[in-house]
């Protein structure tokens, strides 16, 4: 079955936007494709199935289905060369780069993917963390409620102003330079997140697996061990 990218003109000034159901515009924050070669409006996509496209725009519907959260477009479809050479250049974790390499290819297992390919053994595909959303990628990562005083953290550590889906748009190379040079620029910063990086998904898979809950003040001193053992030089509190 073909599958349709739906564009949303994010930026625009006309009635378009409005006329999308708020639901859909949130649960597309995170992707949006920053486009800073060009002078068009950053756009946001989404890749629905036949089914979905024609429910979406069928006008005599009277109620609007509610899409389930939709699989964007992998990272790996736009990534450059350089961003291919600068990723597996990082020096960071082995255990985090297979995370992370699974995260640009969108096979990550979530529970959006399990439910989907593997009804019977995950019967929902809610986050268990916070039991309120949907767990799709970004949702694993860094938009879990549950996950984001970590990120926080993180984010004070590094000393950085920016809001986690800027850091989304970055660790998926969206809003990264696509040449080496630029790339170098931000290699301390990748180095940094794919630490974080590291951290949820050990904390993640300890609490699933040994259905503890997510512990900040275990997840928050596992980073700063890590960084120490690496030598960021960062001050153990
Ligand atoms: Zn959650």
């Amino acid at each position: 079955m073909p599958e349709y990218v739906l564009t949303f003109i994010v930026n625009s000034d006309d009635d378009y936007k409005d006329s999308l159901p708020p639901d859909i515009t949130e649960d597309l924050q995170h992707w949006t494709i920053p486009t800073r070669n060009t002078t068009t409006a950053p756009t946001k996509t989404y890749k629905g199935s036949t089914r979905e496209y024609r429910r979406f725009w069928q006008a005599s519907t009277d109620v609007q289905p509610t899409l389930t959260p939709p699989s964007a477009p992998s990272p790996r479809e736009r990534m450059s060369k350089h961003q291919w050479h600068f990723f597996w250049s990082l020096t960071i974790p082995h255990n985090v780069r297979n995370f992370w390499w699974r995260l640009l290819l969108n096979k990550l297992p979530t529970r959006l993917h399990r439910h989907r390919h593997q009804p019977l053994q995950c019967p929902t595909n809610t986050c268990t963390f916070c039991n309120t959303a949907i767990e799709d990628n970004y949702h694993m990562v860094v938009g879990c409620p549950v996950k984001q005083t970590f990120w926080r953290y993180v984010l004070t550590l590094m000393d950085l102003q920016h809001d986690l889906t800027t850091i989304w748009n970055w660790i998926t190379f969206y809003d990264l330079p696509r040449n080496k040079t630029g790339l170098d620029q931000h290699r301390s910063n990748l180095t940094m997140l794919g630490k974080a990086l590291t951290i949820i998904w050990q904390q993640h898979w300890r609490s699933v697996l040994g259905d503890e809950p997510w512990n900040d003040q275990l997840a928050a001193s596992s980073f700063r061990l890590l960084l120490w053992k690496q030598g960021n030089g960062v001050v153990l509190e």
